[in-house]
């Protein structure tokens, strides 16, 4: 458990015991959702005062920039992460593509696994490609490997804290050594465990991205991103960042992110969207927990059906991962699992036989997800990258919700056992 913590609360308390930053004016229990575009300000002195960053207590001047509903969410994440700066936006994409539209050049290269989200892959290899930036596959297991990819024009070191549906898990304590003595930035994409199951500071991570979208949203209740900056890198380093100010409150990353890049991709989160992954945060430990345990035991079982092929889920003695697995989390690591029937043909009739578990992408719903991810959100890439990419036409993807285990393990069984 993340411990971090000036008042010595737990996890669940600080964030539920987090307050506003201006106190609400009817008292309400809940900040109010803040819907509106833009804010009035008493006189001309204090208008200038807020553009010119001249106030003492922040106030708001736009919602694409900033807005209560969405900061008071930043204040959550900031007292569950120990992070020195957060920013929402509008979807875990917007928040890869923003942090990397602030520290890639024409020139540069980022290091990262080919085993990535399909769209941060698409953005890494296609998108930031029309602009000069270079994307360097490594297999991450191999430190040497990662060591020998980087040169002066690395922007940063990404890559994914668990990876999906591979369910790797990079060494990331070991690499940041690495990192360290090279200068290059370590970014993860944490989405898969969330603050109160993994110390990312720890971890050695500079900058975290998450899709909120998952366990932080509640229940899939609305899309949302965040970025986090530990403060902990020298932007010294990165050709881009090395000339802009650091202020003391916020590092060059932050600044550039926070003053130039969001608001130019304008990519802000809704507020009503912060309402809700706010309510999601108060809850969120509690639901982690639930799902993860369910999702070992279901683990645990499904490892000991016949018809099952393989079982993917890095506590399990089986996972060549177990050993950084248990030392990175502090507890089970998440409720995300694979597995794999004979064929392809197999896996569509298991599917299709299931009555609780729902056929959906998305993970961390309320609900239990199952996906055949190599004809779905890999349906459309070419055979050759989806070689290259490793994704097996007889594995699925289950995302464990908050229904009983026995209801769950039942429904994975009554659908195994009339597998022809
Ligand atoms: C879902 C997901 C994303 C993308 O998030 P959106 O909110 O859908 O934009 C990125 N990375 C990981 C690991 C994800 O699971």
């Amino acid at each position: 458990m993340f411990e971090k913590d000036s008042q010595n609360k737990k996890f669940s308390t600080r964030i539920i015991s987090e307050k506003f930053s201006k106190k609400d004016v009817h008292g309400a229990i809940s900040l109010p959702i803040y819907r509106n575009a833009a804010f009035e300000f008493p006189d001309s002195e204090s208008i200038a005062a807020a553009f010119q960053y001249k106030e003492e207590i922040v106030s708001h001047t736009y919602t694409r920039i900033t807005n209560p509903s969405v900061e008071n969410l930043e204040r959550k994440i900031k007292t569950a992460s120990g992070a020195e700066n957060v920013m929402m936006v509008a979807s875990g994409m917007a928040a890869i593509s923003n942090a990397f539209l602030s520290i890639a050049y024409a020139g540069s290269n980022i290091v990262t696994s080919p085993h990535l989200f399909g769209n941060t892959f698409s953005l890494f290899k296609f998108t930031l490609a029309a602009f000069g930036v270079e994307v360097r596959f490594v297999n991450t297991d191999n430190i040497e490997e990662i060591a020998a990819a980087i040169d002066e024009n690395t922007c940063a070191f990404f890559c994914e804290l668990i990876t999906n549906p591979h369910l790797e898990i990079a060494d990331l304590p070991e690499i940041s050594k690495i990192l360290k003595t090279r200068n290059v930035p370590m970014i993860v994409d944490t989405t898969i465990v969330p603050w109160c199951g993994f110390d990312a500071r720890k971890a050695g991570v500079d900058i975290e991205v998450v899709s909120t979208t998952k366990y932080i949203s509640g229940g899939a209740t609305s899309i949302g991103g965040a970025i986090l900056d530990y403060g902990t890198f020298n932007w010294e380093h990165n050709k881009r960042l090395a000339s802009v100010a650091n202020t003391g409150t916020m590092s060059q990353f932050s600044f550039k992110l926070k003053r130039e890049i969001a608001r130019n991709i304008g990519a802000a989160m809704d507020p009503d969207t912060a309402y809700q992954q706010s309510l999601g945060m108060e809850t969120l430990q509690l639901r982690f927990e639930r799902m993860s345990e369910t999702a070992y035991q279901l683990a645990q079982f499904l490892s000991a059906e016949e018809k099952v092929v393989k079982v993917g889920y890095t506590r399990l003695d089986s996972s060549p991962y177990k050993t950084i697995s248990d030392r990175l989390f502090t507890g089970n690591p998440g409720a995300m699992l694979t597995f794999s029937l004979k064929d392809k043909k197999t896996c569509f009739g298991f599917m299709d036989r299931l009555q609780t578990i729902r056929r959906a992408t998305n993970l961390f719903d309320n609900k239990t997800l199952i996906i055949h991810p190599e004809s779905t959100i890999y349906g459309t890439f070419a055979p050759e990258m989806k070689e290259m990419m490793g994704i097996e036409d007889n594995l699925m993807r289950l995302s464990v919700g908050l229904e009983d285990f026995s209801d769950l393990r039942d429904d994975i069984l009554q659908a195994l056992c009339k597998q022809n």
